[in-house]
């Protein structure tokens, strides 16, 4: 068959063959290959993003638990105490206090402040009349995964069990598709996401929870796994942010995925600690490991001006001393979240105004920002319209 195509149609052919399979092959052949067939397939990839529409690749990230309220406010100056299991209250506050929200937020969030809200998008500041929610009405971790990733909430999907979702994720669906098969993987913190994402079935990497990470240039693995099990556990099901991380970013320079999901969680899991000290610093942390994938996406080729960034958060959680600790039903303000968004396909309108958003939306616009409808055979909230240009 393959004597059959013209000649410059090899390589990328070639590519498409091998998608999956032996991945240097493609790595060479998208990204640093200079011949003259492999310029042609890069330049077919261009010619596509020039519509402004999609992106190539695309990397989800999300952060467990990271209220709206420390993203478009910074610190709260109400938690910043003693009995909010801050242990140095004079430390925290010269860190992270600054009179106005903007410098707050900034403060606590520089890449997202200063690089995401400058050239991508933020919604759900109420102070811009934005609103991000849930709609699963559990407002706790799985139910939330599965509205992110499945683009619709499932009453039946209510609880945090080692339960094999019975749902599709926008994962599995475009692991179906020719293009992304064998090339979509995800990094998580926390041990239940191999469910939610349903491994087993989708034939999806998951890498999470305390397990070593695989792939990647030898000596990094092998002193990740090193720090990782030498290191105090103090959630036995929730691996620290940083192996997540680096495992993830690992990975992104061994294997070359299209497709990427990142999950963070120490946000959380401090929080129901009641640490607003270890909450804030794992936020702050939370922002410096994005910026950290950000440029690690830009130094690679095949990444490198095709690739968006989608982030957002599973749920809010509740207001005031005791609230902030925890979420569901019973705390209000527990359906709020955040999302935000840069890259291929995402106009630069900063904090957005006037939106109103759903966590159902977010398969949806991940699969739209690679140039797929998600919507027609898939019950799920509409893709969120991040090119809309209009003044606001
Ligand atoms: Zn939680």
């Amino acid at each position: 068959m393959l004597d059959l195509l013209p000649a410059h149609f090899c390589t990328r052919w070639m590519v498409l063959l091998f998608w999956g399979g032996v991945i240097s092959i493609s790595a060479s052949s998208s990204g640093q290959d200079t011949s003259s067939s492999g310029q042609k397939a890069l330049v077919v990839g261009q010619k596509t993003n020039e519509t402004g529409k999609s992106a190539e690749n695309l990397i989800l990230i999300t952060v467990d638990g990271l209220r709206w309220q420390e993203v478009f406010g910074g610190a709260d100056q109400r938690l910043m105490t003693k009995e909010n299991g801050v242990r140095d209250v004079g430390g925290l506050r010269g860190k992270f206090w600054r009179e106005t929200a903007e410098d707050r937020r900034e403060r606590l969030l520089p890449f997202f402040w200063k690089t995401i809200a400058a050239s991508g998008q933020i919604i759900g500041d109420p102070a811009k009349d934005s609103m991000a929610n849930t709609t699963n009405g559990f407002d706790f971790s799985y139910p939330g995964y599965n509205e992110i990733l499945t683009g619709r909430a499932d009453p039946r999907v209510s609880s945090n069990s080692k339960t094999y979702n019975r749902n599709m994720t926008f994962l599995e669906w475009l692991n179906q598709r020719k293009n992304f098969q064998g090339r979509v993987a995800a990094f998580c913190s926390w041990d239940v996401f191999p469910f939610i994402i349903n491994d087993k079935r989708s034939g999806i990497y998951v890498n999470a929870g305390w397990v070593p990470i695989e792939f990647g240039e030898r000596g990094e693995v092998t002193a990740l796994n090193r720090f990782a099990a030498e290191s105090p556990r103090v959630w036995p099901n929730v691996r620290m942010d940083v192996f997540t991380v680096d495992g993830a970013i690992a990975y992104l320079k061994s294997r070359k995925p299209k497709v990427l999901y990142v999950a963070v969680g120490e946000t959380d899991d401090w929080a129901h600690d009641g640490r607003y000290d270890m909450y804030l610093e794992s936020a702050y942390r939370t922002d410096q490991y994005i910026q950290r994938i950000w440029k690690t996406l830009q130094s690679i080729p095949q990444y490198r001006d095709k690739t968006t960034m989608l982030l957002t958060t599973d749920h809010g959680r509740g207001d005031g001393r005791e609230g902030w600790k925890n979420h569901g039903v019973i705390y209000p303000g527990s359906d709020r979240i955040w999302v935000a968004a840069i890259g291929q396909g995402v106009a630069p309108l900063g904090n957005r105004a006037g939106q109103n958003v759903e966590q159902s939306q977010i398969a949806a616009t991940a699969v739209g920002l690679l140039g797929y409808d998600y919507a027609p055979d898939r019950p799920s909230g509409k893709s969120i319209d991040l090119l809309q240009s209009k003044p606001e």
